[in-house]
């Protein structure tokens, strides 16, 4: 089963969290493969969906916030788009939109970076948006501090939690075909470090700079981590391999009911909303050339099919979620 686990390292301003992904992302991969006009992804589109699936979980699990955290990469390569949903009680949803070949051995930016018009959007979308509002969005390029491209979504995400909540993370994330994981480990702001600088007590400046060591020492352990350790070890063994000298103090993981697992939130009304968003005109030339209109979920791969008298049901405001209409 899936799980998110939280953790704190007593008495040092650290804490962290281990996410594995096993059924839910064998699900979203069966979902796709299921779809005969895509197949399944290709490996590295895969592991890069799968990385964002995982950084997706430990986001949404990092922030208090009554709302979806949807992690979003817009590329300018093979692949244009992967999307990642998160809601607060952790069930998720992801899918990748590749329009050209990716070779086995694509890298990050070959996918997604070509033209250096790449980019990756955090979205924070409240649960009960008054009319009007709109959801919180930060947007990152996918380049480093020296202008270089970066070839990992961890280090994409690791530079947005510094830039946006101005929180040092180390992000270390990895999938194959059957487990999508990520171990996230952030420092904590401790109170009136932003006054550092002007701090002339030095027992304080001390203590700070002492905390700041701890960091950089449980950073190195996390950064040790590989990927195959990761992807194969449990997390009671990956915890204790890497921090068994650290005063580690866990929570109750979320698993099971409580824990990350797939769902799709698309419905009949939902897409009846978004074909008639299309207009009269483009909807009745989809029915005089196909005799009905058709739309498949990414997520999930639920067909929704609207026939004629579905359709004009759409724009003379008859109910669209009549029962019946959407063939799994
Ligand atoms: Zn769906």
């Amino acid at each position: 089963m899936s799980e998110l686990h939280k953790f704190i390292f007593e008495g040092l301003p650290v804490r962290g969290m281990l996410v594995r992904l096993t059924d839910a992302w064998q699900d979203i991969l069966a979902r796709r493969a299921a779809n005969s006009e895509t197949g399944a992804y290709p490996a590295p589109v895969r592991q890069l969906l799968g990385e964002m699936a995982a950084a997706g979980v430990l986001m949404q699990g990092n922030i208090k916030f009554n709302g979806a955290l949807v992690l979003q990469i817009f590329g300018d390569g093979p692949v244009k788009l992967g999307v990642v949903e998160v809601q607060p009680d952790l069930s998720l949803r992801a899918t990748c939109t590749q329009v050209g070949e990716v070779a086995d051995d694509a890298t990050l930016s070959q996918m997604v970076n070509v033209n250096n018009e790449g980019r990756c959007a955090i979205t924070l979308d409240p649960q009960d948006r008054l009319p009007g509002q709109q959801p919180y969005q930060g947007v990152v390029p996918l380049f480093g501090d020296r202008g270089e491209k970066l070839e990992n979504i961890s280090e994409v995400l690791e530079h947005y939690m510094l830039q946006s909540e101005q929180l040092d993370t180390v992000l270390v994330l990895a999938a194959d075909d059957k487990v999508a994981a990520g171990l996230l480990i952030q420092r904590l702001p401790i109170e009136g470090e932003g006054n550092l600088a002007g701090q002339t007590d030095s027992l304080m400046r001390e203590s700070v700079l002492g905390q700041s060591e701890d960091f950089s020492r449980i950073s190195i352990l996390t950064k040790s981590l590989k990927r195959e350790e990761l992807l194969g070890l449990d997390a009671e063994t990956i915890l204790h391999r890497l921090y068994w000298e650290e005063p580690l103090a866990r929570f109750e993981p979320f698993i099971g009911e409580t824990g990350p697992r797939f769902a799709c939130r698309c419905n009949r009304e939902r897409v009846g909303n978004m074909i008639r968003s299309l207009g009269t005109e483009e909807v009745e030339g989809i029915i005089a050339e196909q005799g009905q209109v058709e739309v498949g979920c990414d997520f999930c791969g639920a067909q929704y099919r609207f026939d004629p008298v579905d359709a004009a049901g759409l724009f003379t405001g008859l109910p669209a979620d009549a029962p019946g209409g959407s063939v799994h």
